[in-house]
């Protein structure tokens, strides 16, 4: 069969404007769309004509190339090739998704409970050797009284006056009639003369539940736990949700955490950083010794491999790392400042050898000064 001429599917004039042929396609469309013709095979050729002429004709480029050359202008292998092939499930995306708007999901009224997130404070020692706690948490409950009904004990509930108890409703707009989830009852189908005085109608009064929760070892900020089936009941029948336990520490005395490793602060005196001495570091199972060597400086860290935390994924242990802090000493009596000065007295008679640092730091402000 020979193509028909694009102008004429359309039903347009060849100098229609953009907006006549979007009319016309969309009347056209709506015509011909296969949900409305479910019985007639044509519709469907007819459809899919509609679709490839106003695909041609609202495109300039496209127009102008059939305007001159016909359908050889717009060679259906190269250029209408793709288009014929595109599947109908993308014409019926565009303008349709306007008209249908939800319809096209298949609404029910059985739904998944909500997931619900529940904030977990440990302390670092509980997440690094894990811990088991219980956990109160508010739930919805059926109601005793009506054992769910929501009607008053003694009373049923009726069907839906609105809906006659399907709870959907169909408005007719123009060629379609849509279904909507009914506003009275708001699709449940169910209407409630006499509520329950317990539960004022909804089935469900608020309660609590305790569970327990276990923590595995190595846990970090913001891990989850999964308690399946835990969270929000389902609506009319549907699953429960789950709980996620999310877990947040507690910030440490002494240590800091980054992933697997602990850090700590380890201020030393004066006179250890300069002389060398041991020192004892805290660590999450006991208390470990430090060799600090002569001459240690500020900022200066020492790595206790292991001494970290377990990860939860994996079997590594992490490090702990000690950061050195030499502490300036403050409140000095007399006597040690007398000493002081004399240590300084004795030190300045060979600066370079005893204070290299500060030393360099002097030639290189000099050398700056000398410049400028
Ligand atoms: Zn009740
Ligand atoms: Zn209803």
């Amino acid at each position: 069969m020979a193509k028909r001429d694009f102008y004429d599917v359309l039903g347009v004039n060849r100098d229609a404007s953009d907006d006549d042929i979007k009319k016309a396609y969309r009347k056209l469309a709506m015509k011909y769309h296969p949900d409305r013709n479910p019985d007639n095979p044509r519709a469907e050729e007819h459809f899919k004509e509609v679709k490839e002429a106003y695909e041609i004709l609202s495109d300039e480029d496209k127009r102008a190339a059939y305007d001159q050359y016909g359908h050889a202008g717009v060679d259906p292998q190269a250029g209408m090739g793709a288009g014929g092939a595109s599947s109908f499930s993308d014409a019926f995306g565009g303008i349709f998704d306007e008209i249908f708007g939800g319809r096209r999901g298949g609404r029910s009224n059985v739904y998944r409970g909500a997931d619900l997130r529940y904030n977990l404070e440990i302390t670092l020692e509980q997440a690094a050797f894990g811990t088991e706690t219980k956990i109160r948490i508010p739930t919805m409950d059926v109601c005793d009284a009506c054992h769910g009904s929501g009607a008053k004990a003694g009373t049923q509930p009726k069907n839906c006056p609105t809906c006659q108890g399907s709870g959907q409703v169909r408005l007719q707009q123009g060629f379609f009639s849509i279904q909507q989830t009914c506003p009275k009852c708001h699709g449940t189908g169910r209407f409630i003369a006499d509520p329950c005085t317990t539960c004022h109608g909804a089935g469900r009064v608020k309660q609590h539940k305790t569970l327990a929760v276990k923590i595995p070892a190595g846990v970090d900020e913001g891990d989850r736990i999964r308690l399946s089936g835990e969270g929000e009941h389902g609506v009319n029948g549907g699953p429960p949700g789950d709980l996620y336990v999310q877990v947040h520490l507690k910030p440490h005395a002494v240590f800091q955490r980054e992933q697997n490793d602990l850090h700590c602060e380890m201020p030393i005196s004066f006179a250890t950083a300069a002389l060398g001495g041991e020192i004892d570091i805290p660590t999450l199972d006991g208390v470990a010794k430090i060799r600090v060597p002569a001459e240690t400086q500020s900022g200066k860290v020492f790595r206790l491999r292991g001494k970290g935390i377990k990860g939860v994924r994996s079997q590594a242990h992490g490090d702990l790392l000690c950061h050195v802090v030499v502490e300036t000493p403050v409140h000095l009596t007399e006597r040690q400042k007398e000493l002081l000065r004399e240590f300084e007295e004795s030190s300045r008679e060979n600066a370079a050898q005893h204070n290299p640092r500060a030393k360099s730091w002097m030639d290189r402000v000099r050398e700056f000064f000398a410049a400028t």
